[in-house]
């Protein structure tokens, strides 16, 4: 069967297009925060493109950055500041923080209005709930490329691989507001193999490279891959590669739909957060929200 191949940068292009016309007819343009603690390089370009897409989409942006010695009340304090801020709407906390540090008292500090990763609690109970509100950004973006290859996802077996807070249960809980047949596997699932292959669209989210392999993928299935895993250069020694969870070349010649790493969830993600920008502050605003 000859695949697919999903262009998660092309899609993704599209949802900023929509998003910086949205923005065009705002009253105002939405102000996203950004708040980096360290020195990660990785952390820091995203930060840079998340920085450089939201501008590019007509809306401000803040940068707060904190040393990597910053103490957990200095952080707290950071968020507090951003939420007291009306002119703030949306406010991203870029993960890992340093060790030593809660994350999650971080993120929880983070005023739910302006939640736009979609990570406190109020945001993931709403999820849960079935309520409106801010959903994380990366399962978020798995629908929307599934939605992309497949149009209407009801009734479809969706396999998750993967039980994360950040990744795994929300895009469960998102693929079953679509009316999906949702499956969570995990690392305590008898034999995984066999639950992939049940699956028409599979969600591997493990940070395990290559694991999925193209045995584990029902003919015709449509595969997101969400690990983003760096694995030393076949032939160059001193260069890595990026890889996903999948198996790419041998998935890529059962599945009907596939996205390819680098270039598939991960533009995605920051699509969405802008959009939950635009989003954050048509609602705190009281504007309504464009189409
Ligand atoms: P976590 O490490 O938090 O979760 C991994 C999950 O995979 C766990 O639920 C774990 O199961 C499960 N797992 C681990 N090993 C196995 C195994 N051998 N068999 C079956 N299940 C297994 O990772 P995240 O959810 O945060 O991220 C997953 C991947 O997605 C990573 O590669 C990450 O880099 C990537 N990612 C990509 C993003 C993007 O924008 N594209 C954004 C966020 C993450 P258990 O709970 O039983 O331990």
């Amino acid at each position: 069967m000859t695949s697919n191949i999903i262009d998660g940068r092309a899609i993704a292009a599209e949802l900023r297009g929509k998003v910086k016309d949205a923005v065009s007819k705002l009253e105002s343009q939405p102000r996203l925060a950004v708040v980096l603690v360290g020195e990660d390089p990785a952390s820091q370009v995203y930060v840079r493109s998340k920085i450089k897409f939201t501008q590019e989409c007509g809306m401000q942006s803040v940068e707060r950055r904190l040393p990597a010695t910053a103490t957990q009340e200095e952080i707290v304090e950071t968020v507090r500041a951003l939420n007291n801020d009306d002119s703030v709407d949306g406010i991203l906390v870029q993960l890992p923080l340093p060790e030593g540090i809660n994350s999650d008292a971080v993120i929880e500090q983070i005023d739910p209005s302006k939640d736009v990763d979609g990570l406190t609690e109020t945001s993931a109970g709403r999820l849960m709930l079935g309520k409106s509100g801010l959903r994380p950004c990366t399962p978020t973006g798995c629908v929307v490329l599934a939605k992309s290859a497949l149009g209407d996802l009801s009734g479809k077996h969706c396999v998750v691989l993967g039980r994360s807070i950040l990744v795994g249960k929300p895009a469960a809980l998102l693929f079953l507001e679509q009316n999906c047949t949702v499956t969570i596997a995990h690392s305590k699932t008898d034999n995984l193999p066999n639950v992939c292959r049940s699956a028409d669209i599979l969600i591997p989210a493990v940070g395990r490279p290559e694991m999925v392999k193209g045995d584990w993928v029902k003919a015709g299935a449509c595969v997101i891959d969400v690990g983003i895993n760096r694995v030393p250069h076949p032939n160059k020694p001193e260069k890595t590669r990026l890889v996903g969870d999948v198996a790419y070349n041998e998935a890529a010649s059962v599945a009907g739909a596939i996205t390819p790493v680098p270039g598939g969830v991960g533009p995605m993600t920051i699509a969405c957060l802008l959009r939950n920008t635009v989003l954050a502050a048509c609602a705190r605003r009281g504007w309504k929200t464009p189409e």
